[in-house]
């Protein structure tokens, strides 16, 4: 990460350097072709009076009519003279031919001696502007991609992460062996997508991973593909792909593959066209080497679903490991890999920080420790206690909450009521299926997220486990209300109200579940169902609520205990939830 950030700062330097160079020689050449411009109109001006009197006196040899005025020759000199009106102009005119002057008139717009110097002038703007391009683009190219060898990041120094971790140990041994897999004619990933938000050490991961592999280690990022002049990207994707072939084994690194790899839009502008032709490149080059040459792509993006489906077809990124925030035991751990290098006095306990920082990304971490130990440093003390802590976490929740991705305590109660509500409802509903995991740490556009895993893969879905799944989505708002009262329901469950209402829809107006309507295919008109159509689906949404509502009301200590665990671990399994289920249900029944 911070390699791609020296190499983003380095050329935006040498492009600013570029471009001040650029817009200087503009000028100057700006400067020069407007000179003839003023140079040659400047000539002496004299009053009406006056040409109007040598005009009378026969002294004028020449006129030349111009806009707003004339030139005027006495003798070999000229003068100009301002006239407010063609009509003036008619006059003298009519004077100067009576009085024998010449009469001439001047060819409007710009005269050919300057309209010569304007072209040469614009060949030269575009020349310039050529050589900034030339320099923007190609210098950089020169030591791009930078390959690391030896890499001294292991997977050691990357704290929590275990299941990503797990699943990348297969492409270690790959790269460090992979004539033995070939041999067996095992299938060998080329591209990883490793999938999270910024800051979760996804670089720091991939780098580790060719640590760990002792292979050489290229990254770059998916915004040096964007580059001003055509061909410039689509020959650096070449570019990229030589160079990692030459190294092999060698792992490639591409940060935000997003930015090359979106969605292709078939716009017909030549941006789109290029853009189209990069991507192409791509996904050439991730066809063309065999899996014996040694080389991996993994990627970086926090959105797969902006990708363009191509990238992901097998062969090319086929597989996708995902980087979440750290839970609770996370933090601790990403805290302590940290602080090996600072100070920190006794008793500091990294776990009470890791509980008061939910939704802080590794980076963020590693963050806060360092803003701790500049506060100690500007006190002047030699150890980080918990003081400097509690300032820098402050801190950094100020540049957070900006983020809008640090909740306040208060409404992380109420996202803890909400997915108890849904996991309880979950747990108790006969035939929804089975609870996963349930997390208050935001996901996307989620605050909170309880995971159901079905049993085996449904395609036909009885009514029995749709009524489940409307119990289980009504179950979060349920919750609010029996803990907080109905006037303190939250926006929280907007989605899990557009999820019922699509599910109860279908089963009235596709799937013939509703004896009130009968098995019939209802279409909309206009915007709306009929009356009775949309008053099926309310009932259904009603009595799916009221059900919820039933069921968290009987177990309410059950919800209560998910509450306080969900509030202390953040993130607990679909067993933990199980059992503090089961042991409410066992007091009750005692
Ligand atoms: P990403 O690529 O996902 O944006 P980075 O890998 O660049 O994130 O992480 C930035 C920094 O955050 C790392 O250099 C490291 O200091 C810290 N960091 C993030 N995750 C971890 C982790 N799991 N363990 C240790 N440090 C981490
Ligand atoms: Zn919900």
């Amino acid at each position: 990460m911070t390699n791609v950030i020296e190499k983003a700062r380095e050329l935006l330097r040498r492009k600013s350097v570029a471009i001040t160079v650029g817009i200087m020689a503009l000028a100057v050449v700006l400067a020069a072709v407007s000179v003839p411009f003023f140079v040659s109109d400047k000539v002496d001006e004299i009053a009406y009076s006056e040409f109007s009197r040598e005009l009378g006196e026969g002294k004028v040899s020449r006129i030349q009519v111009q806009d707003g005025g004339l030139t005027v020759w006495t003798g070999d000199q000229s003068a100009f003279v301002r006239l407010p009106s063609s009509m003036l102009t008619a006059q003298i005119i009519d004077r100067a031919t009576a009085s024998g002057a010449q009469v001439d008139f001047k060819k409007s717009g710009i005269d050919p001696s300057h309209a010569a110097s304007f072209v040469i002038s614009l060949i030269m703007v575009v020349a310039v502007l050529a050589l900034v391009a030339v320099q923007v683009d190609f210098k950089p190219t020169n030591r791009w991609p930078r390959t690391v060898r030896n890499i001294p990041d292991r997977f050691d120094g990357v704290a929590g992460q275990e299941e990503a971790k797990a699943e990348l140990q297969e492409v270690i041994s790959f790269l460090r062996d992979g004539q033995a897999f070939e041999n067996v004619g095992a299938r060998i990933p080329r591209g990883v997508l490793m999938v999270g938000p910024p800051g979760t050490g996804k670089t720091l991961i991939a780098k580790a991973l060719a640590g760990e592999a002792g292979v050489s280690f290229i990254a770059v990022s998916g915004s040096d593909f964007s580059a001003p002049l055509i061909g410039i990207a689509k020959g650096r994707v070449s570019k990229l792909f030589e160079q990692a072939r030459r190294k092999a084994p060698c792992l490639i690194f591409i940060d935000e593959i997003d930015a090359i790899g979106r969605k292709r839009g078939g716009g017909g502008s030549a941006a789109d066209r290029e853009f189209e032709s990069t991507l192409n490149q791509l996904l050439v080059e991730m066809d063309g080497f065999n899996t014996s040459s040694g080389v991996i792509v993994i990627g970086a993006t926090n959105r797969v679903d902006v990708l363009d489906p191509a990238l992901l077809r097998p062969g090319r990124f086929d597989r996708q490991v995902h980087i979440g925030l750290p839970d609770i035991t996370g933090r601790e751990a990403i805290l302590a890999v940290h602080a090996r290098n600072v100070k920190l006095a006794g008793g500091v306990d990294l776990a009470s920080i890791a509980r008061g920082t939910p939704g802080f990304s590794g980076a963020d971490l590693g963050n806060l420790l360092n803003e701790a130990a500049i506060f100690a440093a500007r006190e002047g003390v030699a150890e980080i206690d918990r003081e400097h802590l509690e300032a820098a976490r402050n801190k950094i929740i100020m540049g957070l909450e900006r983020r809008s991705l640090a909740i306040t305590s208060e409404e992380r109660r109420l996202v803890a009521v909400h997915e108890a509500g849904h996991a309880l409802c979950a747990c108790l509903t006969p035939g929804s299926d089975k609870v996963h995991s349930a997390t208050i740490i935001p996901h996307g556009q989620a605050l909170g997220l309880v995971m159901r895993l079905p049993e085996n893969d449904r395609y036909c879905i009885p009514v029995e486990k749709l009524e489940a799944d409307l119990i289980v989505a009504m179950g979060g708002r349920a919750a609010e209300e029996v803990v907080f009262g109905p006037r303190k329901v939250t926006t929280g469950a907007a989605s899990d109200i557009a999820h019922a209402t699509n599910i109860a829809t279908r089963m009235v107006t596709e799937w013939g579940m509703s004896p009130a309507i009968g098995m019939m295919k209802v279409a909309r008109s206009g915007e709306s169902f009929p009356r009775e159509v949309e008053q099926e689906i309310r009932r259904i949404i009603e009595e799916m609520y009221a059900a919820a509502k039933t069921c968290i009301e009987d177990n309410r200590e059950a919800l209560d205990r998910l509450v306080a665990a969900l509030l202390e671990n953040e993130t607990i399994d679909g067993d933990e939830v199980r059992r503090i289920v089961a042991l409410s249900e066992r007091r009750l029944a005692a």
